[in-house]
């Protein structure tokens, strides 16, 4: 990967901040898009866009056929065996309560348990919390070991008859983990349970196929992979997603309306009520396209690399204390800490004063900050845009930040 010809492709990145060179290291909250997914943004806009699947006529199929063929991108980007098993949502977020709602909340009772970790993004926590409460199931959380990881062990202890869902992050946005997927969907079928992945912070970064991974659901969201922001997809089992109930109801999800009832288009239509998002979706695939031609092999690599870098150049700073697993272990493109007891927002500020986003707070993710026994920590997270001398500009920003508050 030739890193200085990628960036050259972000128009954002060519600007100085506070009289410093922008250095973006906050891309796990959302990531910066390259000019070819603003110019199919622009031209979409400027040459074809109408309603999708309902004008007849030119602009309209034009629109519809942009549409789908994201979809099919999308489709093809995760493996999924048939462009019809992705639905277009506005996020991973919308992608994980439409599964909760659509999917669990009819068929839990209270003799069920939900299965999940203390780490779980908020969108992949409080979807479960609301299920449970009017269900009346139980959430279950396999506990994180000191180094934030989980041992299949005590998964295998906690996954059981009960167990109807299994909800995992692929990768934690705070700690980096990348958690056993296909090993925790094993277990989970082996129970007849089900498998929803939070793959927010994975599928942007390394190869991510439905397949391997064995999972009922996948969600994701397209802001994070290049992609425009209010875009997202939601993958599912082909038979799941046949029995899942929509969560929005209207125009374009339905087949016959009478004044009483109603019948639904089929999978994934049925899911996208209302004018669905389409410009999101020309450009999330043509962010598809443009992750494909570098490759998510050789993205997950450069992560691993810069990651790597971060570490060994964040460890030699005195008093920073990292979060996640160790030096050495596989993790994704992030890496969180705390600078002494200098709280992370005033790290943040003098960061960004010498050009340096990082993002600092409690991630969306409080349970796990009371387990770390913090109120919140800061963040650094990297993309293919990335350099090591990024991770430079960062470490001699947190010089600045020691002593300014020494
Ligand atoms: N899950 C994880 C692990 C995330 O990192 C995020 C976003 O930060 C989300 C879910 C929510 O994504 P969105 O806000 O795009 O719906």
């Amino acid at each position: 990967m030739d890193i200085s010809k990628i960036k050259e492709d972000f128009p954002i990145l060519n600007q100085e901040i506070n009289g410093h060179r922008l250095v973006y290291l906050d891309s796990a909250a959302t990531s910066q898009k390259p000019q070819s997914v603003i110019d199919v943004l622009k031209r979409y806009y400027e040459t074809d866009n109408a309603n999708v699947h309902r004008g007849v006529h030119t602009l309209g199929s034009r629109a519809t056929e942009a549409y789908e063929l994201a979809r099919e991108k999308v489709a093809r980007f995760i493996g999924a065996p048939d462009a019809a098993q992705v639905v277009f949502t506005r996020g991973t977020t919308e992608s994980l309560n439409m599964v909760a709602y659509g999917f669990a909340r009819p068929r839990l009772t209270a003799e069920d348990e939900i299965v999940l970790t203390p780490a779980e993004h908020h969108s992949n926590l409080i979807p479960w919390q609301q299920v449970a409460r009017v269900t009346g199931a139980k959430l279950k959380y396999i506990p994180l070991q000191e180094d934030g990881t989980i041992s299949l062990e005590d998964a295998k202890k906690l996954i059981g008859p009960a167990t109807k869902i299994v909800a995992i992050a692929h990768v934690s946005n705070v700690l980096g983990t990348i958690h056993p997927v296909r090993e925790l969907a094993d277990l989970a079928h082996e129970v007849g349970a089900v498998i929803v992945v939070d793959g927010a912070q994975s599928v942007p970064h390394m190869p991510v196929d439905v397949n391997d991974l064995d999972c009922d659901f996948l969600a994701f969201s397209g802001h994070k992979m290049c992609g425009p922001t209010g875009i997202g997809a939601l993958y599912g089992k082909r038979k799941w997603l046949d029995e899942m109930e929509p969560t929005y109801f209207g125009g374009e999800m339905i087949d016959v309306v009478e004044l009483y009832e109603a019948t639904w288009k089929e999978t994934p239509w049925k899911f996208e009520g209302g004018t669905p998002i389409i410009a999101g979706a020309v450009g999330l695939g043509a962010a598809v396209d443009y992750l494909e031609k570098i490759g998510m092999d050789a993205i997950r690599e450069h992560d691993r690399e810069i990651t790597g870098y971060a570490l060994k150049r964040l460890s030699e700073v005195e008093g920073l204390e990292i979060y996640g697993p160790a030096e050495g272990a596989e993790r994704g493109g992030l890496v969180t800490f705390n600078l002494g007891s200098i709280h992370p927002h005033d790290v943040s500020t003098v960061l960004d004063a010498e050009g340096v986003a990082i993002r600092a707070g409690h991630h969306c993710a409080q349970p796990l900050m009371r387990i770390l026994n913090v109120p919140a920590t800061a963040r650094a997270s990297f993309y293919l845009y990335n350099t090591k001398s990024d991770v430079d500009a960062l470490v001699d920003a947190l010089a600045s930040a020691k002593e300014f508050f020494q």
